[in-house]
């Protein structure tokens, strides 16, 4: 059987992965997000991630290009 390079993940998954981990904490007010997640949604050849503060509400977005493999 073969192994795939990526692990069986793809970028998309890979982004989302990493990010579950890490970087949830609200930039505007401390806030510790261990139960929340960034959203994904595709458009195109880029994917929009958006995590929302559920403390204070506050929005970060982040968009990445699926093209870079
Ligand atoms: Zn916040």
């Amino acid at each position: 059987m073969s192994r795939p390079r990526t692990g069986g993940l793809s970028p998309f998954e890979r982004l989302r992965s990493r990010w579950e981990d890490e970087d949830l904490v609200c930039p505007e007010c401390g806030y510790d997000d261990a139960e929340g997640r960034w959203l994904a949604a595709t458009a195109g050849d880029r994917v929009q991630y958006r995590h929302l503060c559920p403390s204070c509400g506050h929005v970060r977005r982040r968009t990445f290009r699926l093209d870079g493999e």
